[in-house]
């Protein structure tokens, strides 16, 4: 017995080293090819290597913004982009729609044709797409639930399950280059991208992002079921100032570093082999242009050995948006000499490269930065294996779309969906009991998808998920149609000429709630993502707030379904809910899981991955700083100093209860060089099986730059049958406590740090 499990751990172990080996060596050989390729090339054929289009420019039709239907290429576009100008890379779709793999199939396939019979050195392009949540552009691919609400199960198999699943289906759809995951941090709820990424915290983020990232990569490089990853938007993206996208952020170094780095740093680690970078402008520097984030850090510091892509028009931004160059060539220098490796461009291609080249001639940018940048992008290309299998056939990937793919997204929806009011356990809601579904999310999957599904802003999904369930569709199939009646109410916003019915709309949904024996209230935001989603205002909208004033007043108790990529201000309505629940962005299967856990057949195990605010000028992230979170005073100095959230990060209710005991830590007096180990009994007090996530905080009590209120080191989410007790032991080294002081470095000081789990801390100290 123990001989054979200890040949079969021997085997498992040389397959193992073999296939880092293999990693290794066909990585190198993979750059030793691209040198051998570079030397070849002439200075156009470089620049063309670095230059990306947008499939329109390729298509058939009237201009290069938009293309005839179907989709057909246009054999003179296509020579003059990949032969003429060498052009090595093209992205997404053309009127902004989903296709059928075998469409992308035949298309990818005629445009490498092009690029390996028709050029001169046979080099194929390298096609990148927005798979984000599942393959955006593909009809019958799996779609997945969006970032955030992978975030909310706590669990990283998921994160790693959607990463690979949609490497397989994007490279069935013939695609190797993804442009996920979003790494960056969601910390400010105004803005229009939080549902890309994972939440709020930097731990969290890591974790989920550099298990998305293995997911999406492998560690095989040939292995065609994997991807190249792009992880963006480098660096601090998702906090300007204005809340809104694309505007300028102001970040000092040390915060940069703590907070928004790490999940970078991490992927990195994990083998993200490309990268994008941020639109927007940090402390007045467009970020395309700032050779101290791009060179010095990226490429210096972290040792990135990947491309480095620019996002949507980013360089030409420069200059038309920015206004720090003032032409385009001056653009394109900044952001080469920055150390940009390739350009999104994605329509003028003939001004990039012949810009380049002139540049190069000129003496503005050294030919040495061009080869760098297009060793890189050759040397992807040969990891990829693009020049011995340039297309891939839908046929070698038999579970494109299949029902094992699908049930991995049911149970990464329904891990997710998040407990956050359940006054008098009004849930699980028993079978039998008359329902009334309203709400503009209630009857549609578009706002279960969210952006980037079918197209970009989301707007076509209805059109390609007509075989799933929404929330009224699912929870009619489990409580019986003869026991569910559904009326919309109103919509999102408030059109005027809408209004006038919507009087009438709100009075039938009232008499219907009258009719019923609880109401199932679906409100929250409908599909958005990058500039169509800034917004002027955080709270709900004031329709949706005018349909839960109404339907509160029939009396009867009111379950609040949030469907909604970012948290809305629900505080004027939420004490009118008995029961509230959030689905996130769950995607195809939100409304299956919702209605299975309604009935208590799914136990709620998800937690909140960010803070939900209680009001819009309270905007603060769970590890705020003391000065944040006064106390109120009484009387005429009743100010509002204080933090209180409408329900805290990691905050969600189960249909079962846990106890916490016994938190012990290993060593009370510890060392910069010592490792800590913190354990916790956790017990099913309930009578139901249920999931917890433990989760392990630490406070560094005083510190020389105002320390955090609490910050997340460890997490683990474990399952307990009632009774049941569980031990979970955390592994902690004394440098996780450490952060960024004023000169940008890591550090930690002697002194008190407190530690929690659940509802159990205790103090320990570091020894000077
Ligand atoms: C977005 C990126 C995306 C790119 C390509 C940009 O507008 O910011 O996240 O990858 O478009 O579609």
């Amino acid at each position: 017995m123990r001989k054979s499990s200890l040949s079969i751990f021997t085997f498992i172990l040389f397959g193992l080293l073999l296939n880092a080996c293999a990693t290794k060596d066909s990585s190198s050989l993979a750059k030793r090819h691209a040198e051998k390729l570079l030397k070849q090339m002439t200075l156009e054929e470089k620049v063309g290597q670095m230059a990306q289009i947008t499939l329109d420019v390729v298509a058939k039709g009237g201009d290069r913004y938009a293309s005839t239907e179907p989709l057909e290429i246009s054999p003179v576009e296509l020579k003059k982009a990949i032969v003429d100008y060498h052009v090595g890379s093209i992205l997404n779709t053309t009127n902004n729609r989903a296709r059928r793999p075998e469409v992308w199939n035949r298309i990818i396939n005629e445009i490498q044709q092009t690029a390996i019979k028709d050029t001169r050195l046979r080099v194929p392009i390298i096609y990148g797409i927005d798979a984000i949540h599942g393959v955006t552009y593909t009809d019958g691919a799996t779609m997945l639930p969006q970032e955030i609400t992978l975030a909310a199960t706590f669990n990283p198999s998921f994160a790693k399950k959607a990463g690979e699943i949609t490497a397989y289906e994007t490279r069935a759809s013939g695609i190797p280059w993804n442009f996920s995951p979003v790494l960056d941090l969601g910390a400010d709820p105004r803005f229009s991208r939080q549902f890309e990424g994972f939440g709020e915290d930097p731990y969290l983020g890591s974790i989920m992002g550099s298990e998305i990232v293995k997911g999406y990569e492998g560690t095989n490089f040939l292995d065609s079921t994997k991807v190249a990853s792009c992880i963006k938007h480098f660096l601090g993206y998702s906090v300007p100032i204005s809340g809104k996208d694309r505007t300028p952020a102001y970040i000092p170094e040390h915060i940069l570093r703590e907070y928004h780095l790490p999940a970078f740093k991490k992927a990195i680690e994990s083998g993200a082999r490309t990268i994008m970078i941020n639109s927007g402008i940090i402390n007045g520097v467009s970020v395309h242009a700032d050779y101290q984030l791009l060179t010095k850090l990226l490429k210096q510091e972290l040792g990135f050995k990947g491309v480095v892509v620019t996002d949507w028009a980013d360089i030409e931004n420069l200059y038309r948006r920015d206004k720090v160059a003032s032409n385009m060539n001056e653009a394109i220098e900044q952001a080469i000499n920055a150390g940009i490796d390739m350009s999104m461009i994605p329509y003028q291609y003939e001004d990039f490269c012949n810009g380049l080249v002139k540049l190069v001639k000129e003496g503005r940018v050294k030919e040495s930065r061009i080869n760098d940048a297009v060793l890189k992008i050759l040397t992807l290309k040969y990891e990829l294996n693009l020049f011995n299998k340039p297309v891939t056939n839908l046929a070698d990937y038999p579970d494109f779309g299949s029902e094992k793919f699908a049930r991995a997204s049911y149970n990464a929806a329904s891990e997710a969906i998040t407990l956050l009011k359940n006054k008098e356990n009004i849930l699980p809601l028993a079978k039998g009991k008359k329902i009334l579904v309203c709400g503009p999310n209630a009857n549609s999957m578009r706002p279960l998808n969210g952006g980037w599904s079918y197209s970009w802003q989301g707007e076509k999904t209805d059109e390609f998920t007509q075989r799933f369930n929404t929330i009224y569709e699912a929870v009619t199939k489990k409580y019986g149609q003869e026991n569910v009646t559904f009326i919309p109410g109103v919509s999102y916003t408030k059109d005027i000429e809408y209004y006038k019915e919507t009087k009438e709309r709100l009075n039938e949904v009232f008499l219907a709630a009258k009719a019923v024996d609880v109401v199932l209230l679906c409100l929250g935001e409908n599909s958005y993502t990058e500039k169509p989603g800034d917004l002027n205002d955080l709270y709900i909208s004031d329709l949706q707030a005018e349909l839960a004033t109404e339907v509160a007043k029939a009396g009867k108790p009111v379950i609040l379904v949030l469907n909604e990529g970012r948290p809305r201000v629900i505080s004027k309505i939420e004490p009118l809910a008995n029961a509230v629940i959030q689905t996130y962005l769950p995607s195809n299967y939100g409304g299956d899981a919702l209605a299975n856990v309604l009935a208590g057949e799914v136990n709620p195990s998800g937690k909140l991955p960010y803070t939900y605010p209680k009001s819009p000028n309270t905007l603060l992230n769970y590890y705020h700083k003391p000065a944040e979170s006064q106390k109120k005073m009484d009387g005429a100095y009743n100010y509002e100093g204080d933090f209180t959230p409408q329900y805290e990060f990691g905050y969600g209710l189960s249909y079962t209860t846990f106890e916490y005991s016994k938190l012990s830590v290993n060593k009370k007096v510890f060392s910069k060089d010592d490792d800590l180990t913190i354990s916790v009994d956790v017990k099913n007090t309930g009578s139901v099986e249920g999931k917890e996530v433990v989760m392990l905080y630490t406070s560094d009590l005083v510190a020389k730059m105002t320390p955090d209120a609490k910050r997340l080191r460890r997490f683990e989410k474990i399952s307990l049958t009632p009774g049941e007790i569980k031990k979970v032991t955390f592994n902690l080294s004394a440098k996780d406590l450490a952060y960024v002081n004023q000169s940008g470095k890591w550090t930690i000081e002697p002194g008190e740090f407190e530690i929690a789990v659940g509802n159990l801390k205790q103090i320990i100290s570091l020894d000077k």
